[in-house]
């Protein structure tokens, strides 16, 4: 089928026009959504609309399936060796860093991300890792384990087969390339759905991804919404395995599609409510810098950000002093602007959601330390916001805000500030900061959480394993350990003797 829609853009920051289909994608081809509807793409720095992408529908998952299963049995999976697929991402990487500038300034557009920072943590870092998996691809095997003399068995890594992959908005190619390198490193085929609200990085990589030579079908991108395509794929009999990043209600109920259906497998990477820990021996600039990147950074829609900032009683008033300080300095503006550290909010839905936060911890008595309001007339930017004298029962305190909102809260010691940091469903990251070696890793051990960060935060590494503990998810991204979320693992065994 012909390309059906397409997308143009011209900004003064990037200079000349870009065009490329946005239908959905399957079997290597770009087409309309079988109802032939179609989703508004809105720029979050004015509310206007973008451009139009093709909506996909349940139907359109059902096609895709069929195609990656055709995919992976007739040219894909365990037909094309490890170090064939290796050499597809390895070019796809290439292609990206030809087209960064182009990619970076899509992100840019498509969720109000400042140009700069989704050039230099985005789209560098989803490069990162698509090169990180091509390693791998020819690098997985299994073990050959002693039993008896007369006997041998070994085990065999294999892919599922085909793959549903769901990612959210706040880093679109970033979690694109955490889904896509590991699953096609393994030799599965995937159906990946993009979020609704920024699918234009990954449908400009399906033309990379053609331009890199992968077969037809082994990756198929439909962008829909999460009722309709995303429930399509959790409950699909076709679908072998389900990869989710997104909130944790979500999560739970891909979980029941997948027990209600075929009991595929799942892994899942949720939200947080991550504790920042100061303590009084801090180097108080450090930690300062640090904090503010890790509340702010990504206008705080960062799953793993540091959104409770717990600050040793000793040093409180000097560390409020200066944080303050610092958030007021940061630079909230235009996208291309080179300077802006803080762009809008993803959508007005997220606008309106940590608005209601913010008046809900107001509501709850806690005190406005700094900001609190909406940034400029047009757009979705909401001032970097700082909460004093909250309680712990406050919902500001205890729920995932996903927004440029944290709240200070003092701390006595470690035991008190151990049982603080604990107290939340969630666990996927927590940060200490003191350059006492022994407390930290004191700390960092007791902490109830994926990562843990030791004198910086938001750091993430594409060989280093991402994910979380308690109702932060299950299973782990990047790094080894990611490889596991993609391969079944098969026990041979061989009689080599004739004993029964
Ligand atoms: P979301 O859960 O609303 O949506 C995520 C994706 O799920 C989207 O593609 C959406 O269309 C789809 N979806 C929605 N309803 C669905 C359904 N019923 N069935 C199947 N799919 C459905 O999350 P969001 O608002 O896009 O992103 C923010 C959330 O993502 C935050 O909670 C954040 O913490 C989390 N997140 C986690 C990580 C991590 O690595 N742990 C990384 C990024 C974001």
């Amino acid at each position: 089928m012909s390309t059906t829609f397409k997308y143009e853009f011209d900004t003064e920051a990037f200079r000349g026009k870009v065009s490329f289909p946005t239908g959905v994608f399957i079997d290597g081809q770009f087409s309309a959504g079988s109802e032939g509807k179609t989703i508004d793409i809105v720029d979050p720095t004015n509310g206007q609309v973008l451009t139009t992408v093709a909506e996909g529908t349940a139907a359109d998952v059902d096609r895709a399936v069929v195609a990656a299963k055709c995919a992976y049995d007739s040219v894909w999976g365990l037909k094309t060796p490890g170090s064939q697929r290796g050499v597809f991402l390895a070019r796809l990487a290439d292609l990206m860093e030809a087209h960064i500038d182009e990619l970076s300034a899509l992100e840019a557009l498509d969720a109000g991300k400042p140009f700069l920072w989704a050039k230099n943590f985005d789209v560098t870092k989803a490069i990162a890792t698509i090169r990180y998996y091509a390693g791998w691809a020819d690098k997985m095997h299994g073990k050959v384990i002693e039993t008896t003399e007369d006997k041998l068995a070994y085990t065999r890594h294999e892919p599922f087969g085909v793959v549903g992959q769901i990612i959210p908005w706040n880093v679109p190619l970033l979690m694109m390339s955490w889904k896509l390198g590991p699953a096609l490193a393994t030799g599965n085929a995937v159906v990946l759905k993009p979020s609704e609200v920024t699918p234009l990085t990954a449908l400009r990589m399906c033309s990379l991804m053609n331009e890199a030579g992968f077969p037809p079908g082994t990756a198929n991108i439909v962008v829909g919404y999460g009722n309709t395509v995303g429930q399509a794929m959790s409950e699909h009999m076709g679908i072998d395995k389900i990869a989710f990043t997104g909130s944790t209600l979500v999560g739970r109920k891909i979980m029941e599609a997948a027990a209600k259906s075929n009991l595929k497998n799942v892994t899942l990477e949720l939200g947080g409510k991550s504790p920042n820990i100061i303590f009084d021996d801090a180097d108080l600039a450090v930690a300062v810098k640090w904090t503010s990147h890790g509340i702010f950074w990504n206008q705080g829609q960062a799953c793993c950000a540091g959104t409770r900032i717990f600050v040793q009683e000793g040093i409180y008033f000097q560390f409020l002093k200066a944080f303050t300080e610092k958030a007021k300095s940061l630079k909230l503006g235009p996208t291309f602007e080179l300077e802006t550290y803080q762009g809008p909010l993803v959508s007005d839905i997220q606008f309106k959601r940590v608005m209601s936060y913010i008046e809900c911890g107001k509501q709850e008595g806690a005190t406005v330390h700094l900001g609190g309001e909406r940034h400029g007339e047009a757009g979705y930017w909401v001032q970097p916001t700082i909460f004093t004298d909250t309680t712990p029962d406050m919902r500001i305190v205890r729920e995932e805000i996903f927004g440029p909102v944290g709240v200070v809260i003092k701390f006595k010691d470690e035991d008190d500030v151990l049982r603080q940091a604990n107290d939340t469903l969630y666990g996927l990251a927590a940060a200490v900061f003191t350059p006492d070696v022994s407390r930290a890793l004191r700390v960092a051990h007791q902490l109830q959480a994926g990562t843990v960060w030791v004198n910086c935060i938001m750091m993430v590494h594409s060989n280093v394993p991402f994910g979380g503990y308690k109702q932060s998810g299950i299973g782990r991204e990047e790094g080894e350990y990611a490889l596991d979320n993609y391969t079944n693992v098969k026990a041979v065994h061989v009689n080599l003797g004739h004993t029964i």
